[in-house]
């Protein structure tokens, strides 16, 4: 059986910014990247924006601004980002402080969808040349803790140290192992929302600020603004009963495709389960089975006209002269009220409301309203160490074991990883 310095589950960010890191500290390590998908799967395959300011993306219970700023530092010595212009935004951010609204400055970069999958590529073919063996359509499967042995699909590999970055998609893999290696965790918060679609013209804060980011009272926010090329898509998630539900999300093309003129973005509010302590995973799926049951098996859509005249859209809303742009995410036209819980609507209610004053036009009766949109947050599981070491030589990192959310953090989780494995200059 080979034996490797350090074997990594997933190629998305966490995986890539183990890899990076630990090949920049121990050049001549023996690594094995393992990643199930011909590609990798994660963030930076999705539209790819970046956000490079504290806590955008950081979990604050784990990060504080001097560690994620010395570790997005690393992550832009290897991304090299190239950093979009914010302008103009002293009147919103005015409007915004009046209201008890937050308009966050965030450094952002934004690739594209068709940029990340270069910039995959390319990273990839960079860890190559550093001579990281990469196995693609390769699942892993069970952890042998006590031989330090991985095993996949395809074999089965010692390891020194094992980094695990499966991704929010990985969410039910670790939390299989997770059992099965007898590691506690939680999974107790979620983010549940709405995606908002419309055009450039009735949210023109975007030619200013990509993605602009508003924290509103009540645990809500904006979050993954798409714009200009941008479009909804719907993912499929599977539930532990092997039923299956739809999200829906936004992309965005790079400068390089034509301009559509419309904007996507979503409104989440942050739920969190306290006594009794209940699963962000199974409400998740409770809460996506029941929008399918009420959109025929599709996500929902409807154009805020009918919803402020508390009636349902229906086919013709979406074909008749009263609205004048096609969602581009053609899903079930119906009643959102009817199926999302009514103290979360309340609060994306009122958040919209608010934007709609900070950004006059938002809430024109064309704009259409996507559900649901479910974020799992981690599974949260407990760590023996500060960096991310659940066990010894196992470190559980990225989106899945809830030490990011977002690209930048993601990656930031791997370097922090290899400080631990390593120390922060390498031995
Ligand atoms: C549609 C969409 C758009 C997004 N857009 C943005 C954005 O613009 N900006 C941003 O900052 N964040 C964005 N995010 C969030 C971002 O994707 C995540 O924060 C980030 O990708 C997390 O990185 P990760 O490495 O933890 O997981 P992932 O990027 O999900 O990577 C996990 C990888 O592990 C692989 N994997 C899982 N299980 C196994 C297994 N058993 N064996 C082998 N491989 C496995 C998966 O195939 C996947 O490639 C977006 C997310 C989605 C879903």
């Amino acid at each position: 059986m080979e034996k490797f310095d350090l074997v990594i589950v997933g190629s998305g960010p966490a995986g890539l910014g183990t890899a990076f890191a630990y090949c920049k500290r121990k050049p001549e390590g023996k690594i094995l990247l393992i990643e199930k998908e011909r590609y990798s799967t994660g963030g930076l395959r999705n539209d790819c924006k970046m956000n490079f300011t504290y806590p955008i993306g950081f979990p604050e219970e784990y990060w504080d601004p001097e560690e994620a700023n010395r570790h997005l530092s690393e992550v832009i010595e290897e991304l090299q980002p190239r950093f979009m212009e914010k302008k103009n935004l002293s009147i919103y951010k005015k409007r915004a402080e009046k209201l008890g609204v937050k308009l966050l400055e965030v450094r952002q970069s934004h690739l594209g969808t068709d940029g990340g999958l270069e910039l995959i590529k390319e990273l990839l073919d960079r860890l190559k040349k550093r001579g990281v063996e990469i196995h693609l359509e390769e699942t892993a499967q069970e952890v042998h803790q006590k031989d330090r042995i991985l095993q996949t699909d395809k074999g089965k590999y010692r390891y020194e140290d094992l980094v695990i970055a499966p991704g929010r998609k990985g969410f039910a893999f670790l939390q299989d192992l997770m059992r099965r290696l007898k590691i506690p965790f939680m999974d107790h918060i979620l983010d549940i929302g709405i995606r908002l679609e419309t055009t450039i013209e009735q949210y023109p804060i975007v030619r200013d600020y990509y993605d602009p980011k508003f924290l509103f009272p009540d645990r809500v926010r904006t979050f993954c603004t798409n714009a200009f090329r941008a479009y909804v898509v719907q993912e499929k998630y599977l539930t532990s009963n092997g039923d299956h539900y739809y999200s829906v999300n936004g992309h965005a093309y790079s400068t390089k495709r034509q301009e559509n003129g419309l904007v996507n973005f979503a409104l989440l509010k942050t739920v969190m389960f306290t006594e009794p302590l209940a699963s962000g995973q199974k409400y998740a799926e409770m809460i996506g089975l029941q929008a399918m049951l009420l959109g025929g098996g599709r996500p929902i859509m409807q154009r805020v006209g009918d919803f402020r005249l508390g009636k349902r859209s229906t086919e013709g809303t979406f074909t008749g002269d009263l609205y004048f742009f096609e969602p581009t995410l053609h899903c079930t036209p119906g009643d959102i009220s009817l199926s999302i819980p009514a103290k979360i609507l309340r609060a994306i209610w009122k958040a919209m409301k608010l934007l709609d004053t900070i950004v006059p036009g938002v809430l024109h009766p064309s704009t259409i309203m996507y559900y649901p949109e479910i974020k799992l947050y981690g599974n949260k599981p407990t760590f023996i160490d500060p960096h991310f070491q659940a066990l010894p030589h196992l470190y559980l990192i990225g989106d899945g074991a809830g030490t990011s959310r977002g690209i930048t953090a993601a990656w930031a989780s791997g370097i922090r990883a290899v400080e631990g494995i390593l120390g922060k200059t390498g031995t």
